[in-house]
């Protein structure tokens, strides 16, 4: 990390007395503990791989350091340091939300801190946290434009009457900006052992708990995600008051209580959540607020609230799911649509989106331990999240459409990367996210564990006492060979449960909106000490039951070929064509590589070779054939189109 700007931010505020240093202290707190499944954290799993390490690196090398440089231009930074009074000027940048790209910085930074630990960071760390110190008022409150000027919103869509706190809530943001501030402080908190960041945190919650509830402010969050923050405090503190929030804000949707006006399905608000069985509205809101309930589900053993995420589930992923991944179709309202409207030019897909969606499968997984979760995972990692993100580091895709004509365009750039947004929300959770994907690949309950991801990775998993070590070494995704080594440091068996991936099991997605044209079965091998031995797959997994005390060396081959898959018909925007998968990955074709790009017409018959190439986008499988037409056709994987300049692009080809 260059840290320039870090430092500079750094030695001003030294200059001016600001820095306060925060003593560390010994933390073991589990976030998900009231979960049956248990995910092994980041503190314990260190990643080797060559497909994910390099991306990791990118945004601990690069990203986060353009984004401070962003946020720095854009005055993010400058705009608590105004409403602490500390600096004169105006509310600067454009949305009511901008002080949480600061917050999901510090909580990227911190994850990356984890697994590579850096005093430097630290330090810088606790500058930015200063400068967020500076722009809380003295009883918690925390939004720096209201804080600055409440009759003065940085966007015209946030209506203002009377210019005070808690007005406009549904756009105000006011809760959403509390929601990522504790998340951040909470995995500050668990990275550093540090309470400086989560001081901040807990004083604005114990303000939100004061002032909303029964006989309070009767209302519930315009953007959700404050719930699963609120969750996280409550882990950290034992604080029941955090939790009652938390289950408050959710049980409050559709209830519209003194008069409370419904801030509609665009925010998920036009039912109790609990009747809620078709995913509407804006996307991200969604996503958070399902894994919200996700938690309330695990914690309270709520039924009511497991029934309804299970159906909520059924139709995002059975009806309203992209082949990539992507969720949420539609630009007007950054909304789901109407179940099968899946558009391609147009496509939605926000990146925050799909990062919520990976957050709420996780959650779900955790709950029942089902494969299906960590399908949608695993094609949504590869696909339409990771493709977000640019090569270099420094260009992203807010909207991650399926289809390019090379000129469409929306408010956020359909057609082509950009190196930033007025709402810079993606980029700055892809910083939030990304440092946390080797704490995905492991989880463990009882005298069980699980591996959900192929991912080059080792792990210590302390097994009832016993530790367990793993280690993996995999080309995953380009190739379906892992290779995998085990040993526990006691005599107890150990159940180990190996994910069989969707693809490798017939299954493009749960459900039926998608489907491979071959209905081949394709042979998974297991050699367990140089031996092959015959394998049952029960419901999605290999399970070996072994005491581990001798180092096992096992050798799982899942079979990758280029396979067509096609859509149900009752997807308009798909029928009549086709698109190409090689393991997890979806290809895209792009016109640089196939000229005659519209021309293209694919036949069920045409023979695909696919081949790693090392020299173009970083090293990635090519896939060729001969289309229908004869005409040569080139793929590349989906995630990493748009890298060489503008031009049209397809996953769907035409069926000849
Ligand atoms: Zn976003």
């Amino acid at each position: 990390m260059k840290f320039v700007l870090f430092f500079s931010i750094t030695v001003v505020l030294s200059a001016a007395g600001f820095i306060q240093h925060s003593e560390s202290e010994n933390t073991s707190v589990d976030l998900y503990a009231d979960y049956p499944i248990n995910p092994v954290d980041i503190r314990h799993v260190k990643i080797n791989d060559q497909f994910w390490l390099p991306i990791i690196k990118r945004v601990q090398e690069n990203t986060i350091d353009y984004a401070i440089h962003k946020c720095s231009e854009e005055g993010r930074f400058d705009n608590f340091l105004i409403a602490g009074g500390v600096m004169d000027g105006e509310v600067k940048g454009h949305m009511p939300f901008d002080d949480t790209d600061v917050y999901k910085i510090i909580e990227g930074a911190c994850n990356s801190l984890i697994s590579a630990p850096n005093e430097k960071l630290e330090i810088l760390l606790d500058s930015l946290i200063t400068i967020i110190a500076t722009g809380q008022e003295a009883d918690g409150y925390l939004t720096t434009w209201r804080t600055i000027n409440p009759a003065k919103p940085p966007a015209d869509w946030v209506k203002v009457v009377e210019g005070k706190r808690w007005e406009s809530l549904a756009m105000s943001h006011e809760f959403y900006n509390a929601g990522h501030l504790y998340e951040a402080a909470a995995v500050h908190f668990l990275a550093t052992g540090k309470r400086n960041f989560l001081d901040i945190a807990l004083k604005n919650a114990d303000l939100m708990v004061k002032t909303f509830g029964p006989g309070k402010i009767e209302t519930v969050p315009g953007h959700q995600i404050i719930e699963t923050g609120l969750i996280k405090l409550y882990r950290i503190t034992h604080q029941e008051k955090y939790l009652q929030l938390a289950r408050y804000f959710l049980d409050g949707r559709g209830d519209y209580v003194a008069g409370r006006s419904s801030f509609g399905t665009y925010a998920q608000d036009h039912l109790p959540v609990i009747e809620q069985d078709e995913v509407v509205g804006h996307a991200v809101r969604a996503m958070y607020m399902y894994a919200g309930m996700t938690d309330i589900a695990a914690i309270y053993r709520d039924e009511k609230y497991h029934q309804a995420i299970e159906k909520l589930w059924e139709n995002m992923v059975y009806k309203k799911m992209y082949l990539t991944g992507g969720i949420g179709a539609l630009h007007q309202g950054e909304a789901f649509g109407e179940n099968y409207d899946l558009p391609n030019l147009t496509a939605y897909n926000e990146t925050c989106a799909a990062i919520g969606s990976v957050y709420w499968n996780h959650r779900l997984f955790m709950l029942d331990g089902q494969v299906k979760y960590y399908d949608v995972i695993e094609r949504t990692l590869y696909n339409g999240l990771i493709s977000g993100l640019s090569l270099d580091g420094e260009k992203f895709f807010y909207p991650n459409a399926l289809e390019s004509d090379g000129l469409y365009k929306f408010n956020q750039g359909a057609c082509t990367r950009q190196s930033w947004f007025d709402c810079s929300c993606c980029p700055t959770n892809i910083i939030r996210f990304v440092p946390a994907i080797p704490g995905l690949i492991y989880s463990k309950i009882a005298d069980m564990v699980y591996v959900n991801l192929y991912i080059g990775s080792h792990a210590e998993i302390d097994v009832n006492g016993q530790m367990l070590s793993i280690s993996q070494e995999t080309n995953y995704p380009w190739d379906g060979k892992i290779k995998m080594s085990i040993k526990s440091s006691g005599q107890q068996p150990i159940t180990v449960k190996l994910r069989i991936p969707g693809w490798a099991r017939n299954e493009v997605l749960p459900g039926d909106l998608y489907h491979y044209t071959d209905e081949e079965e394709l042979p998974v091998e297991l050699l367990i000490n140089d031996h092959e031995v015959p394998i049952s797959i029960k419901e999605g997994y290999l399970m070996l039951t072994e005491n581990w005390s001798k180092p096992v060396n096992l050798m799982l081959n899942l079979p990758m070929q280029a396979r067509l898959v096609e859509a149900s018909q009752k997807v308009v925007e798909d029928r009549g064509k086709l698109a190409l998968e090689y393991g997890p990955v979806v290809f895209a074709f792009e016109e640089v590589d196939n000229p005659s790009i519209d021309d293209i017409r694919i036949g069920l018959s045409s023979h695909w070779s696919v081949e790693k190439n090392n020299d173009l986008l970083d090293g990635i499988n090519i896939l060729q054939g001969l289309s229908a037409n004869n005409l040569s056709v080139t793929g590349i994987p989906y995630y990493c189109w748009s890298n060489r300049g503008i031009g049209k692009m397809k996953v769907w080809l035409p069926k000849s």
